[in-house]
């Protein structure tokens, strides 16, 4: 059988893994890490997975946390009005500014989160159980250099680590070439509901115009049931505050004050949180690349990027996790409908453009997403609020985003659409 090698043990890399394995393919897969330390260490996401990407997982019947992880049944919107504008509709009891949307569409299927360091460590331990080969080792381009000649294929799903450098940016697909967010996440326990829907658990987006986004959304994390704390900053902003923050109590402390300031409707739930351990922080920030896929050796060999390392989307759209499950179910099956054949810089290629079909909606809808909005997408998300058609397929994006072109980049489009709904 086929001998292919799997670099970086994370969502993409873990899931081609497993289902080469299921066919009978012979493979190793290295990973930086154990999984006692991926357990035990950093949070590394909020990892928020819809519907098409988590049925991938059920399709290799690796799901085994889907009925201990929360029900995500919605995705909400909020955005902030100025501080002490009279006009608002919904007025904080807490002070700070109000609300002028607040609305939440309801997704078809229901989306989840499963921390990365349960999940992660669950598919290392499983896959080596099952008699794969799981190598503990920080793989370098040498490396990779020798393995190219032994092994029929290289992927390389190491994240946005050092061995993307192996692949070239994509300035045409790469808009940006600065990180557009500062990231903090908080992972807690002791979160109460949204009052407005206390019957469902939804991932709730906060727009504060001009500072940034905070994301809210339940987890399954190491000690059970959790919910996130996820601030994206625009960088030089207010909420860009968490460089050089260490303790975790402290980035706590600072992103429950940022709450309380710019979104006292969320700060109102969260007065009684602590966080889950004292790995539940993260923060950076990166720049969205795109590469191109191949990467040549220094010895002549030709290794295939695979997710992130290939498309790194910023998470203001939550997709990465979504993206890397879509593209190792994509590349999966590119490899097994390859059958003997050599896996040559032709069907690498070949392999990513397929991929690309559904990445590029991602790409494009995020970098939207980044830049302020405007009028006709402010237009929509305001009329979300009184038509719940458009508040759900608003939240089903999410879940395929190339439906955002029909309704959502071009105003003509964004009018049409309105004016249908309202007749
Ligand atoms: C703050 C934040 C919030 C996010 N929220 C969401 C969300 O809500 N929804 C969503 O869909 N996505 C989200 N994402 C994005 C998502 O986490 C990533 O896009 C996704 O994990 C990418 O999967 P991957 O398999 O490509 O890479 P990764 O998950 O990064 O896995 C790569 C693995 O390779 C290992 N590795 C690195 N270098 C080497 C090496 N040299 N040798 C061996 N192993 C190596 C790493 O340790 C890691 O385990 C978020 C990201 C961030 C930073």
């Amino acid at each position: 059988m086929r001998k292919i090698l799997v670099v970086g043990a994370g969502q993409a890399g873990l899931q081609i893994a497993l289902g080469l394995q299921s066919q009978g393919y012979e493979v190793t897969l290295m990973s930086n890490r154990t999984a006692d330390e991926v357990r035990s260490g950093r949070v590394m996401s909020t990892q928020c997975m819809f519907h098409t990407a988590l049925q991938h997982e059920r399709d290799l019947q690796v799901n085994f946390w889907e009925s201990q992880a929360p029900k995500i049944e919605g995705v909400g919107v909020s955005v902030a009005g100025p501080d002490s504008s009279p006009s608002s509709q919904l007025r904080s009891s807490r002070g700070g500014p109000n609300r002028v949307i607040d609305w939440v569409g309801k997704l078809d299927g229901y989306a989840q989160s499963v921390d990365q360091r349960v999940k992660m460590a669950g598919w290392m331990e499983t896959f080596a159980q099952r008699g794969g080969q799981l190598v503990i080792h920080g793989a370098a381009v040498s490396d990779l250099d020798y393995f190219s000649r032994t092994y029929d294929l290289v992927l390389v799903s190491a994240g946005k680590g050092e061995l993307v450098s192996m692949f070239e940016r994509d300035a045409s697909r790469s808009p940006y070439d600065a990180p557009q967010r500062a990231l903090a996440v908080a992972y807690v326990h002791g979160m109460g509901p949204r009052p407005e829907h206390p019957e469902f658990d939804a991932v709730r987006c906060n727009l504060v115009p001009g500072v940034g986004e905070l994301f809210v959304m339940p987890t399954l994390t190491t000690s059970g049931r959790a919910d996130i704390l996820f601030w994206e900053g625009v960088p030089g902003g207010p909420l860009d505050v968490f460089q050089g923050v260490k303790d975790p109590s402290e980035h706590l402390a600072l992103t429950l004050e940022l709450l309380e300031k710019f979104t006292p409707w969320e700060y109102a739930r969260a007065t009684k949180v602590e966080l889950t351990d004292a790995g539940g922080t993260l923060s950076g920030r990166y720049a969205p690349t795109v590469r191109k896929p191949i990467g040549q050796l220094p010895g002549g060999g030709l290794v295939l990027g695979v997710a992130d390392v290939v498309v790194a989307n910023d998470p203001i759209t939550g997709q990465g996790s979504n993206s890397a499950s879509k593209c190792a179910a994509s590349y999966l099956d590119s490899i097994i409908t390859h059958g003997d054949k050599p896996f040559d810089g032709d069907w690498m290629q070949a392999t990513f453009d397929r991929y690309w079909e559904t990445a590029q909606h991602v790409t494009k809808w995020t970098n939207a997403m980044l830049s302020p909005p405007p009028e006709h997408v402010l237009n929509l998300i305001g009329a979300a609020g009184q038509l719940q058609p458009a508040a759900d397929r608003f939240a089903n994006g999410f879940n395929d985003p190339s439906d955002f072109e029909n309704f959502f980049y071009e105003p003509e489009k964004t009018g049409a659409y309105l004016t249908g709904l309202t007749g």
